[in-house]
Order: structure tokens, then sequence, then C-alpha cells
């Protein structure tokens, strides 16, 4: 005798088995349309291998198991396939799901199948090939695919191998009728699967309410090494967990499959369903199940085809419909109210109870919970319901998880024994479905977290890669611009340095050129001889510029002055200063050409004794002095004298102007206009002298001037290095005060020996004593 063992909690409902276990399984027939649901089991749904219009064969595969947790599904009898469509499906819910609708022929024509004699020449990948390709599922609880149930993790041996034949739930007989009736079937399907398995040992357990039953499997396992193993009738002791504790003490673990202690349960159905495949080549396409309740004339076990709807089928049961007040699928436990009798009949419907008011009458009212712990006392997985249903009912389904609220295998124990007539069990439907829900939209949120942190991580990278580009790109050309400069800077001096001196040299080139185009005769481009310099434009003319110049210089120095510090304009401005100043500078000298080289009105007239003869105008190294024939030495020497009173009053005037003050510059440009006149008026007079008779206090006048305008070049040029040293600014202006100067001092120069030279000829020419030099005549 084999010792068992107890389970905590349970309890003994009204069996209500007599109702349906008087009479043999009966055959249900074929029913005019099949609707076969695409998923009738725990997994993916299977996916269609026809279509609408096909016409099929009994046992023709209609749809392939999509993943590992799948399972196929074959044609219950041949006929046409009239739809795939959604349908409602034996749901708690009354939900839809995809469904083929098969139209049979009544043929019920088999398509061609291999029998077998023996499954021994199979191996165990084989058998399980066929039992995949035969779309066995678990037909005792949640439709689990017996393939994948087959293959227990390599680490985990199955020692105990059990066949459940406990059938605890009220009402249901269907798998007590199969014992009965077909016992040898199902010992023949636990072989094959102890084949598979190779368990140390293997166990059937029946509740002792079913005494025909036992029998028949004790008979049928005699000269095996299968036990037959009765156990006390008490709900669910037909449960997994609760079967593999009371035959054989170990309890599995929360969170654990039965695998994890050894053991492996199977339903006495599915072991039928797999002798038939193994041994018949037969897929699943028919069950026994139970038709019952007080509503049906002819209540009893019928071999079905699946995808019977379940008003065909209770109408076959003799069902008075007027009578019905509910119809359940599966037992009164853990089965579940159906809203529509289209509802077809599935691999794992077990039971069809069309329950009358008396029989089944509507749920009281639920009342408060009164804490009476009874449902504690009942629960089999030694929960606490009550908890569970306050976590539930709160939506606190963190905490509901916590109490292990996976573990409830919904057997309605709580529910039954409850006083409050709460409906606890589905309180932990609705949990159980949330959490699912929510699990589900965490995935999908971390998924799509996932890929967002992964789409920015790669636009970051994409950003950084094109920075580092965009920086590498501004780098070389940086170091490429650097690199052109430094060669620039190599051929030529800096542009910043070197531009005062460019302008210098510009206005010294100037000046040459002007100096050359005084000093050099004019070619006659006819004769090709030399020729005096004629004016090509009038004097108004050139006067006319230079006035234009020098008010364009003033309004752009009046424009710069208005200008900030640190105005960009300003260094343009500047430059066209600079640039206009060189201008007024050029005007200012062909102006002074253009006076020298003026013709005199009445050059053929000259008096001997006070006018200036032609050669005597063109003296080497000096500007050509337009001789006066109209004026006397005395005349030209006060003109003289006046220029260079006024020069002196305009250089006092600008003595007395402060730095920085706008007239000085006028009043430079004054003296420089003024300077030019001086020179003037002192070349025409000193050019008078000489063409009558330089005197030696004459000489000695000019000899002074020399001596003046050195000293005051040698002024200029000290002032020029202070101002280098301490005001930059003023530096460019003083340079052209000191080439001015230079001209002048050069000019003076000149004049000199031109008067000595004179002085010597006349000296030479007059020698009779009336025309010698009175200091001479003393010798
Ligand atoms: S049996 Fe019902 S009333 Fe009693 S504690 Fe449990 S839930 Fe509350
Ligand atoms: S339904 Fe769940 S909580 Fe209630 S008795 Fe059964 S296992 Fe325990």
């Amino acid at each position: 005798m084999r010792q068992i063992w107890d389970f905590n909690g349970g309890i003994h409902p009204p069996e209500h088995k007599s109702v349906s276990n008087q009479n043999p399984i009966q055959s249900a027939g074929i029913p005019g349309q099949l609707v076969i649901p695409l998923q009738q089991h725990i997994g993916g749904p299977a996916d269609p291998l026809v279509k609408v219009g096909d016409t099929v064969l009994k046992g023709q595969k209609l749809a392939e198991p999509l993943g590992f947790i799948s399972a196929a599904v074959h044609a219950p009898t041949s006929g046409t396939i009239a739809d795939i469509c959604d349908l409602p499906v034996a749901h708690p819910s009354g939900m839809t799901d995809c469904c083929i609708v098969l139209i049979p022929d009544g043929n019920d024509q088999w398509i061609q199948l291999e029998q077998r004699a023996s499954y021994t020449d199979l191996s165990p990948n084989e058998i399980l090939h066929i039992i995949r390709d035969k779309g066995i599922a678990g037909m005792g609880g949640a439709g689990f695919p017996t393939e994948v149930k087959l293959h227990p993790p390599k680490q985990d041996k199955v020692k105990t191998l059990i066949l459940n034949g406990a059938e605890c739930e009220p009402y249901i007989t269907a798998d007590d009728m199969l014992m009965r009736e077909r016992a040898s079937e199902i010992i023949l399907g636990l072989e094959i699967m102890a084949f598979i398995l190779e368990p140390d040992e293997c166990l059937i357990g029946i509740e002792d309410n079913k005494p025909e039953a036992i029998d028949a499997m004790r008979a049928a396992v005699a000269g095996t090494k299968i036990q037959v193993v009765v156990i006390p009738t008490k709900y669910p002791s037909g449960g997994e967990k609760q079967l593999i504790k009371i035959l054989t003490g170990q309890e599995v673990p929360s969170g654990s499959i039965p695998a994890d202690v050894g053991v492996m349960c199977q339903n006495v159905a599915t072991a039928a369903a797999i002798y038939r495949a193994v041994y018949f080549d037969e897929p699943l396409i028919s069950r026994i199940i139970t038709l019952t309740g007080d509503a049906l004339q002819q209540p009893g076990n019928y071999e079905i085809l699946i995808g019977s709807q379940v008003g065909w089928l209770l109408e076959l049961a003799g069902a008075r419909e007027q009578q019905i007040s509910r119809t359940i699928m599966g037992g009164p436990m853990m089965g579940f109210t159906i809203q529509s009798a289209d509802v077809p009949a599935i691999k794992t419907s077990n039971c069809i109870i069309a329950g009358t008011r008396e029989e089944l009458p509507p749920p009281p009212p639920a009342q408060a919970c009164i804490r009476c712990g009874i449902c504690v006392e009942a629960c089999p997985m030694e929960l606490l319901p009550q908890q569970l249903y306050w976590f539930s009912k709160a939506q606190e389904f963190e905490k509901a998880e916590h109490h292990n609220l996976a573990d409830c295998i919904e057997c309605g124990a709580c529910s039954y024994v409850c006083p409050s007539a709460i409906p606890l069990v589905q309180y932990y439907r609705y949990a159980k479905g949330e959490i699912r829900q929510n699990r589900l939209e965490q995935a999908k949120s971390d998924k799509a977290r996932n890929r967002f942190e992964f789409r920015q991580e790669r636009q970051e990278r994409e950003l950084a890669e094109k920075d580092a580009k965009r920086k590498a790109r501004a780098e070389a050309a940086a170091q490429a611009q650097a690199k052109k400069r430094a060669e620039a800077n190599a051929d030529e001096p800096p542009k910043s340095a070197a531009a005062p001196d460019d302008r210098k040299a510009a206005v010294a080139a100037a000046l040459e050129r002007v100096a050359a185009k005084k000093s050099a005769p004019a070619t006659d481009s006819k004769t090709g001889t030399k020729t005096e310099n004629t004016p090509q434009r009038s004097l108004a003319d050139i006067q006319a510029d230079y006035d234009k110049a020098l008010a364009k210089l003033d309004k752009l120095k009046a424009t710069a002055q208005e200008l900030e510090s640190d105005d960009p304009a300003r260094e343009k401005m500047e430059r066209a200063i600079s640039k206009n100043e060189t201008r007024v500078e050029q005007a200012r000298l062909a102006l002074e050409d253009a006076k020298n080289n003026q013709k005199p009105d009445s050059a053929d007239t000259p008096s001997a004794s006070e006018t200036v003869t032609s050669e005597s105008q063109v003296s080497p190294g000096t500007s050509a002095v337009p001789p006066t024939t109209e004026k006397s030495l005395d005349e030209l020497q006060a003109i003289y004298e006046k220029a260079q009173a006024k020069q002196e009053k305009l250089q006092n005037t600008l003595a007395d102007l402060p730095e920085g003050d706008p007239a000085r510059e006028k009043m430079i440009r004054a003296i420089d206009k003024n300077e030019g006149r001086v020179i003037q008026a002192k070349q025409e007079w000193q050019a008078a002298q000489s063409a009558t008779a330089t005197l030696p206090i004459e000489i000695e006048q000019l000899e002074q001037n020399v001596e003046k305008a050195r000293l005051k070049l040698d002024n200029m040029k000290s002032s020029l290095d202070d101002a280098k040293a301490h005001q930059p600014e003023l530096v460019e202006k003083l340079q052209r005060a000191v080439q001015k100067n230079e001209m002048r001092l050069s000019a003076a120069e000149q004049a000199l020996e031109e008067a000595r030279k004179n002085s010597s000829t006349t000296a030479k020419n007059d020698t009779s004593p009336s025309t010698k030099p009175t200091h001479d005549r003393g010798f």
C-alpha cells in the first residue's frame, strides 16, 4: 500500500456526478457546422493553412503551430471551409477570436493515416514530433501543448510520472467514463510518455468516488510497474500541485513547476489522445465531454468533434431551454458562464452544465467581508484570500503579487465557503488580467524606451561625429589660411607696417615726378626737340583742382571727426584721408608747377635792367620761376617780404593753437600754401636780381635763407623723432612736413647757388669800372 499525503484546505461540495455517469459514452455525431478556434491553448495561435472555399478531409491539418508554445489544428471531419473570421469563443469575457468555420460534407472521410503496431521503433524525438504534429494539448486544464510539456529542463529528470484521474470537480465525469471504457488506451498512452521520459515510477491518481474507473485502470495496469493510487475525495485534489502533494508528499514551491521537483503530471484524456496519435496517426479532433445539468433530458458523456457549438450539443442532450438558468462551461467551481450558445467546445472543454434556477441559483448579493478567515482555511494553496481580495479590489496589484496571487489556481474554494458571498475568484481573475495587461504595456513601453534611447544615442553619436568633422574642417581651413599668410608674409613686409612707408614712397615718387617735370624741358612731339614746359591746362583749372581736392579732404576729415574711435568705418575713413592728402599734395605741387611754368604775358618786351631773360628762368635743380617783367625789384622784394611776414604770422598762430585743435590742420595747410607763395615770391625776386645783377648783399640774404631753412628742417626732424617716440598719431603729418622742408631747403640752396653763379658771371662780364661791385672798387 502506497503512502499518500494530504494537502491544506480543500472543500467537499456536493458531487452531482451521478447525473452524467449512468450511461456509456455516446458519439455526438457530426454537427451542421464546426467552429474551430485557432487558439485553443496557452501560447500562440496556429497559422491557417487553408482558405475559404477549400475542401478538407477529416484529420487534415487546418493550421500550423506558430512559435514554440503552440498547437496545430485539424479538421474534425471532411467538408468545406466556409469562413475564417472572428467569432465568439469559450472565454469568461465572451470575447471573439479567429476561427475556421467548417461545413461538414457528411462523408466523414479521413485523410491517409499511417498506423503503427508499436511505438518502440520510433525515437523519443520522433514520437514528440508526432505529438506536436497531431496537435495534442493538455485536456484537463489550460491546454498546454503536450509536446512542450514532455520536454522538461535537462537538469530536471522526471522521477515520477503521474496520470491525473482525480477529476475532483462536481458534475464532471468525462475522465471517469474514459477510464472506465478506455483504460487500455490511457495506459498505452502513459507507456508512450514513460518511453520518452524514462521516469522511475508511473502513478495514476484516482479519487475514491470512481470505483468503476479504479477497477478498470487497475485491470489495465496489471503486469506493468504502473501504480493506480486511490486518493480521498476532496476538492481540489485534481489540482496538479495538490495531486503531487497527495501522491509524493512533495510541494512545488511558489513560482516553480512540477519538473523542478522531478514530477510530471498528465491528464488521462491526454494520454488517450497520445495513444491515438502514435498508434493510429489520428490528430486531436475529438474528446469526451460531459453534458449535464437538470435542464438536460439526456445528460451523459459524449464523444464530440472539436468545434461543435454549445447550442447544438445541448440540443443533442435534450436541453429544455426554458429551464436553463445558466450554462456553464467547465465545472461549477472553476468553470465560467458562457454568454452565447454559439461558442464551440474546444480541446480543453470537459463539461457543459445546463443548470436550472434551482440547481444553479443566481449568486446572492455580496456582503462586506466579516474577516471570518474561513477562506484562508479553505485555500489549498495556503494563500490569504481575504488579503488578495482587498488588494485586488483596491487595485493594489503589486501588493497582491507580493501575496502570491500568481499561485492562486482559481479553484474557487474560498468563494464557495465565503459567508459574505463575495465572488473572490472573480476579483483574482480581474487582478491577474490587469497585471498581465500592465506587464504587456510595460514590456511595450520598455521596448519603446529602448528604441528611443537607442535612437537618441545614435543621434547624439551622429551629431558628435558631425561636430568633430566640422571642427576638423575648420581647423584644416585655419591652418591653410595661416600657411598662406605665413607664405605671403615671407614674400613681402606686413601691410600694416608697410602702409605708411608705401604712402611716403608714393608721395616721394609723386614729388619726384613733379620735380622732374619741372626740371626737364618738354619734348616737342613733332620735332622731337626739347622745349620749354608748357602748361596743358589753364592755371585756373589747376587751381580749381587743388581747391576741390582740399575741400574734399576737409570734408573727409570732418566726417572722421564725427565717428567714434571704435567705429569700424573709422579705419576706412583714415585711409581715404591719407589718400586724399596725397592727392592734395600732388595738386598743390601741380599748381605750383603750373604757376612757375606760366609764361609772362609780355615776355617779349622786357626792360634790360628790370626783367629776367628767358634763359635765366631755367636753373638746374630749381623750380622754373616765371619772370616778372612788370614789377620792379623793389616791388618783388616787397611781395616776398609780405609773404614771408604772413608766413611768420601763420606760424605764430599755429604755435598758439593747442594740440588736437581741429583748426591746426587748417592752419598747417594755410602755412603750406603760403609757403609756396613765399618761395614763389622769393624766386621771382631772386630771378629778377639775377637778371640784372646779383649783389653780394643779396647773396648774403640767400645764405641766411638757406641757414634758416636748414634750421627749420632740423627742428622739424627733431619733432618727428619725438613724435615717433611719444605721439605716433603725429608721425605721418610731421613726415610730410619734413619732406616739404627738405624741398624748401633744397630750393633755398639752389637759389643761393644760382645767385652765386650769376654774381660770378656778372662780375666776369662787367669788367668796366662803372659796373664793378662797390666792394671790389676798393682793391
Ligand atoms: S471568507 Fe469571505 S468574509 Fe470570510 S474572511 Fe474570507 S472574504 Fe472575508
Ligand atoms: S481560488 Fe485561489 S485563493 Fe481561493 S481558495 Fe482557490 S487557490 Fe485559494
